[in-house]
């Protein structure tokens, strides 16, 4: 089974499971992924405005420089 056509398989059981998590959502459209904004709390701190330089690294990527010296 790929990549998408297990993603179609599970949708039936996301779309239930994104439904307890949004209660006030009947269409369970963040079903894909429950990521319901992109605020920046919930978005990527690659992207985010708040973070500049060294933050803007994953923490694995800064594990990773810091090992490297
Ligand atoms: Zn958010």
């Amino acid at each position: 089974m790929g990549h998408s056509a297990k993603r179609r398989h599970e949708l039936p059981r996301m779309k239930v499971k994104a439904r307890k998590v949004y209660p006030h959502m009947d269409t369970a459209k963040w079903a894909n992924h429950l990521k319901g904004c992109s605020c920046n709390m919930c978005c990527n701190p690659r992207r985010s405005k708040l973070f500049s330089g060294d933050e803007l690294l994953t923490m694995q990527e800064r594990r990773a420089a810091a090992a490297a010296y």
